[in-house]
């Protein structure tokens, strides 16, 4: 007969605030309700983000049992009494569980990850927008890569991100193949300069993590090797 309360542990900016509650069990029930129920019957003063709740504002990433994962998608199952939350690895934490993502945002910057038109294309409110065939080679390695909702899981996950050894990390790079393989975008040089630099994909050791983690289904360690392999104009 599973229990009808479970128990949360938070890991706590304070060590003399509440790190240990429990609460009673909804069903379904998800990490962030738990969250929320803290909150709300126990400690408001807790700290932790969250917006949409259906998986698409990518704020609400926490680690659970030691897994980078979505507080509002993760469900709580019947079997599960107890849980441990922890704040995302390799990022500052600012209070409990609230990280700053300057980190992960500056590697997401760097890789100039917006698409920067070529000087034949039209730009301009009444240009005709080019668009890459549905059918074609290019729309299959850009589409799987495309996303991403900036959650920080796969860098949480990522050993050699989360330990802030000077890498762009997962989403940064996933970015980065995303648009050098868009043949209306004329940064490619630049942005293979990037990634090919010391703290670009070559640091990647293929550990998985990062792609075991996105909860969007993304490959980021594929996109990394793509890189890898582009620079010598090799394929996938
Ligand atoms: Fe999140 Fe996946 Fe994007 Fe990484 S690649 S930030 S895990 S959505």
């Amino acid at each position: 007969m599973p229990g009808e309360d479970v128990r949360v542990s938070v890991t706590r900016s304070d060590p003399d605030a509440p790190a240990e509650f429990t609460v009673p069990r909804i069903r379904p029930m998800m990490v962030l309700d738990a969250l929320l129920a803290i909150q709300r019957t126990h400690d408001p003063a807790i700290g932790f983000r969250f917006s949409c709740r259906v998986g698409m504002c990518g704020t609400c990433t926490v680690r659970v049992d030691g897994r980078s994962v979505l507080a509002c998608q993760t469900e709580i199952d019947e079997d599960t009494e107890h849980i441990r939350v922890d704040p995302l690895a390799g990022l500052p934490v600012l209070r409990d569980l609230v990280v700053d993502t300057a980190p992960f945002w500056r590697a997401w910057a760097a890789v100039t990850p917006y698409l920067v038109p070529g000087e034949d294309q039209e730009v301009g409110m009444d240009a005709e927008p080019a668009v890459i065939p549905p059918d074609s080679a290019e729309r299959e390695t850009i589409d799987p890569s495309l996303d991403c909702i900036g959650c920080a899981a796969c860098f949480s996950s990522c050993g050699i991100a989360s330990a802030r050894r000077d890498f762009l990390g997962p989403a940064a790079l996933n970015r980065a193949m995303v648009l050098v393989a868009d043949s209306r975008d004329a940064a490619g040089a630049h942005r293979m300069d990037v990634v090919g630099a010391g703290s670009g994909v070559d640091r990647c050791h293929y550990i998985y993590g990062c792609t075991a983690a996105c909860p969007k289904g993304l490959d980021p360690a594929r996109a990394i090797r793509r890189l890898r392999r582009g620079r010598f104009g090799g394929k996938d």
